[in-house]
């Protein structure tokens, strides 16, 4: 089981949304860092561990400050996401640039940071090079294709579009050898919300084994191994968190069997988890603006899809609580929406609330990752304030709502005094 609550009181909940209207999200500043705590802990036995906190889950300079701090570097998949870490000092080989179908420019900047390039595909080895030229350290992303099983989200990684076969890492790993490349990584991500230990532990091992491979084959040295993201979090309430001491000390078992015996260390453990470090520290906090009662019952919020895309975009659930409520019998059976002209524009199907009314504010939970970020302008709805509750307990807000002149910004009316039609 876990727990779905929110850091506020119903009245300091009340309170906040009297200086900051609904809906916006929150994220709880000490929960983001004891977690952030644990999992360093989990790998403490690995010198060279670094989570490499996957930008786009929450890219807001506050919380990438406060990650920071911990200890965390940046796993960044665009020009901005890259240039968002250097402003807040994530710099150097503590940004790893993990891109797909890549720009030239993006690959530039991302050498001209100093940042890890992992390389997508076999091709790009002599792409970078032309455009960019190869630095010092290379990582590549492996696809094990039918050798594991994948999950909803990502979907199996044999039709997935990222990576390298498993024949193209000892071609691209030779290519690079032979081009000078002196430093080396391995990175594979072949899993999104997985809450099972053992896959984790499965999947090191077939990075652990390739890094043994590869290493003999072709004569080098691999300094790290970057298991990517894709920790779950227990969404539905009945469902139980990772246990990352327990997947720590398996891993640290693994890694004993079959790096050390092998002569193979040290190998640096990298992770680039979004989800598990931000997602159950962030609440979408809404209010209820209408009830509607046909077909179905429909619970109106003043969010919508352009807030939290997860449950229209793959089904997802997110459990929703209301303020003062949360030991009210859940009797009251209905599709919490919002105003989007999409009819998947809904927040939960067919879920059992208490009976709500006009005006109760709605919490959604595990809002923190792949949350505020995944929002769109679509309807022209505008993107709603972050919030940090600090450990101090007051609020701050770390990103406004977007005014209606944020949307127009890239128009130009003047120019349409000369547009004659
Ligand atoms: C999205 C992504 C992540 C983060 O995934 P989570 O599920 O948030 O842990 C990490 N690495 C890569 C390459 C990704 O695309």
């Amino acid at each position: 089981m876990s727990e779905k609550r929110i850091p506020l009181s119903t009245g300091e909940l009340a309170s906040l949304t009297q200086q900051y209207p609904t809906p916006f999200h929150l994220y709880d500043e000490k929960g983001l860092r004891e977690n952030a705590r644990l999992l360093q802990r989990a790998f403490a036995w690995n010198p060279g561990f670094k989570e490499y906190y996957a930008v786009k889950a929450a890219p807001n300079p506050y919380l990438l400050t406060l990650l920071k701090a911990e200890g965390f570097g940046g796993d960044c998949s665009s020009l901005p996401e890259m240039v968002l870490c250097d402003k807040v000092g994530i710099t150097g080989e503590d940004i790893i640039f993990t891109s797909n179908d890549t720009p030239a420019y993006e690959y530039a900047k991302a050498k001209e940071l100093g940042a890890i390039i992992n390389l997508d595909d076999l091709s790009h080895i002599a792409y970078l090079e032309e455009h960019v030229g190869l630095p010092e350290l290379v990582c590549c992303r492996y696809n094990p294709g039918p050798l594991k099983g994948g999950n909803v989200i990502i979907g199996k990684p044999e039709e997935a579009k990222y990576g390298f076969t498993r024949e193209q890492l000892f071609e691209g790993y030779r290519q690079l050898r032979d081009k000078g490349v002196k430093r080396f990584g391995l990175h594979t991500m072949v899993a999104s919300n997985e809450l099972e230990v053992d896959y984790f532990v499965e999947t090191a091992q077939l990075l652990f084994d390739l890094v043994g491979e590869l290493s003999a084959e072709l004569g080098i040295t691999f300094e790290f191994v970057n298991l990517g993201g894709g920790i779950g979090i227990p969404y539905r309430p009945e469902e139980e968190a990772v246990d990352l001491l327990l997947l720590g000390e398996r891993m640290r078992a693994l890694y004993e069997r079959c790096i050390v015996k092998n002569g193979l260390a040290p190998l640096d453990i990298r992770l680039e988890c979004g989800r598990m470090v931000s997602g159950p520290y962030g609440w979408l906090v809404s209010r209820v603006l209408h009830k509607k009662e046909t077909y179905k019952n429909y619970v109106g919020l003043d969010a919508c899809m352009a807030n939290l895309m997860r449950p229209a975009m793959y089904g997802a659930y997110h459990h929703v609580t209301v303020a003062g409520k949360e030991s009210a019998p859940c009797d009251y059976l209905c599709d919490v929406t919002g105003s989007l002209c999409e009819n998947n524009d809904k927040f939960a199907i067919d879920r059992l609330l208490p009976q709500v009314e006009i005006g109760d504010l709605v919490i959604i939970h595990d809002a923190g990752a792949h949350g505020h970020s995944m929002g769109f302008n679509y309807n022209a709805k505008l993107r709603s304030a972050e919030l940090l509750l600090r450990e101090s307990g007051e609020v701050m807000q770390i990103r406004r709502a977007e005014t209606m002149d944020d949307h127009f910004a890239t128009l130009d009316f003047g120019g349409l005094k000369q547009f004659s039609v």
